[in-house]
């Protein structure tokens, strides 16, 4: 995690470059959704800011706790559910997630799908410390031929009813998205006008910071550094999928957490993916999406999304990036080779 600590301070410092000028800040810091969220309000009384980022802490708390893929709560229960098919009565939070899930499921041509919870939990990273054997091809097959999708879940107001059983639901690819997308919404509605609210990197933020915008920077995939500062221009989500988040070691090869629904392994031949959208559920998904996707498919893909800026490293190090996301990009890396990307 010590990453975690560089982007943080990162981010603090490119915080305070632009607001030398001293705006009211409020910050504050709190684990949940399985990383450190930082919410940063500016302008606002202390008093008014401190009580809305109680409630995101306690909002973020109860997602945290309603979508856990393995901790025993709401989705673990509905995934008991699920294994036996049939009807039931599902919690909120799950009907929630599944509901944003299903459009950006087909948007991705599937490739974002989490009704593969199965899946990870085969590969060992359905627990704090994501660790090997890596599953048996067989195990792997037999979770593919079933198909698992969230269209194989039917929804009638809280009844949830399940036809296939090898579907395990797993929200880890948007959680935070719906995380950021409902802090957002609670600072609003509490008069909070200038905020971030940061996800272990993975952020939204809207208005100023003082009399300048907000500015972040994007995590290098292979190095401790920053690849690129980015202009928050107005209320925009900015998320990141990277194969060095959740990943093991296991007789020399790296096993990380983004799946390919097609070939049911860890995704090849890309490092990290980088999106800009106006909502941190798109936007979250999206970034997972385009990492499993294939290097001749992407730009589709981005494109059904509705995701214009979109900035994928490949694992020699090269940027491509779409001409949006060039032009937000503020590179600091030297060197570095990059190559724009037309969506169709
Ligand atoms: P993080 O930022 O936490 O690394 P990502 O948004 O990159 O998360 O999503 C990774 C998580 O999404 C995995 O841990 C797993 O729970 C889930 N996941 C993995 N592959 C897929 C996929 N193809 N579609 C949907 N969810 C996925
Ligand atoms: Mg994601």
């Amino acid at each position: 995690m010590r990453w975690l600590a560089g982007l943080f301070l990162t981010l603090t410092l490119l915080g305070l470059a632009a607001c030398s000028d001293g705006p009211t800040v409020e910050r504050q810091r709190f684990l949940a959704l399985g990383t450190h969220i930082e919410v940063q309000t500016a302008g606002a009384e202390a008093e008014q800011a401190r009580e809305a980022i109680r409630l995101v802490r306690e909002d973020l708390e109860y997602l945290h706790s309603g979508l856990h893929p393995w901790e025993p709560g709401a989705l673990a229960r509905v995934n008991q559910m699920l294994a036996a098919t049939g009807e039931f009565t599902a919690d909120p939070g799950t009907l929630e997630a599944l509901a944003a899930s299903r459009p950006l499921y087909r948007a991705s041509d599937g490739l974002f799908n989490p009704a593969l919870g199965k899946l990870s939990a085969a590969w060992g990273f359905h627990q704090d410390a994501p660790a090997g054997p890596p599953p048996e091809e067989a195990t792997i097959q037999a979770i593919l031929e079933a198909e698992p999708s969230p269209e194989d879940l039917e929804v009638d107001g809280v009844r949830m009813t399940n036809t296939n059983p090898e579907v395990q639901l797993d929200f880890g690819g948007l959680a935070k998205g719906m995380g950021v997308d409902h802090a957002v919404e609670l600072l609003r509605e509490r008069g909070i006008d200038h905020a971030i609210v940061n996800a272990g990197g993975d952020l939204r933020a809207f208005g100023e910071h003082g009399d300048r915008p907000w500015r972040v920077g994007i995590r290098d995939p292979r190095g401790e550094g920053v690849l690129a500062g980015l202009t928050i221009d107005g209320d925009e989500a900015v998320f990141t999928s990277g194969d060095y988040e959740r990943y093991y070691e296991h007789d020399g090869t790296r096993y990380h957490h983004l799946l390919d629904p097609r070939t049911g392994r860890p995704a090849r031949g890309v490092t990290s993916v980088t999106v800009i959208h106006e909502e941190g559920t798109t936007a979250d998904a999206a970034a997972t999406a385009l990492f499993v996707a294939d290097e001749d498919e992407w730009p589709r893909i981005a494109k059904q999304m509705g995701i214009e800026a979109v900035l994928r490293v490949d694992d020699e190090g090269v940027l491509h990036m779409t001409p949006a996301m060039a032009e937000r990009l503020d590179l600091q890396k030297d060197g570095a080779t990059t190559r724009i990307v037309e969506l169709p």
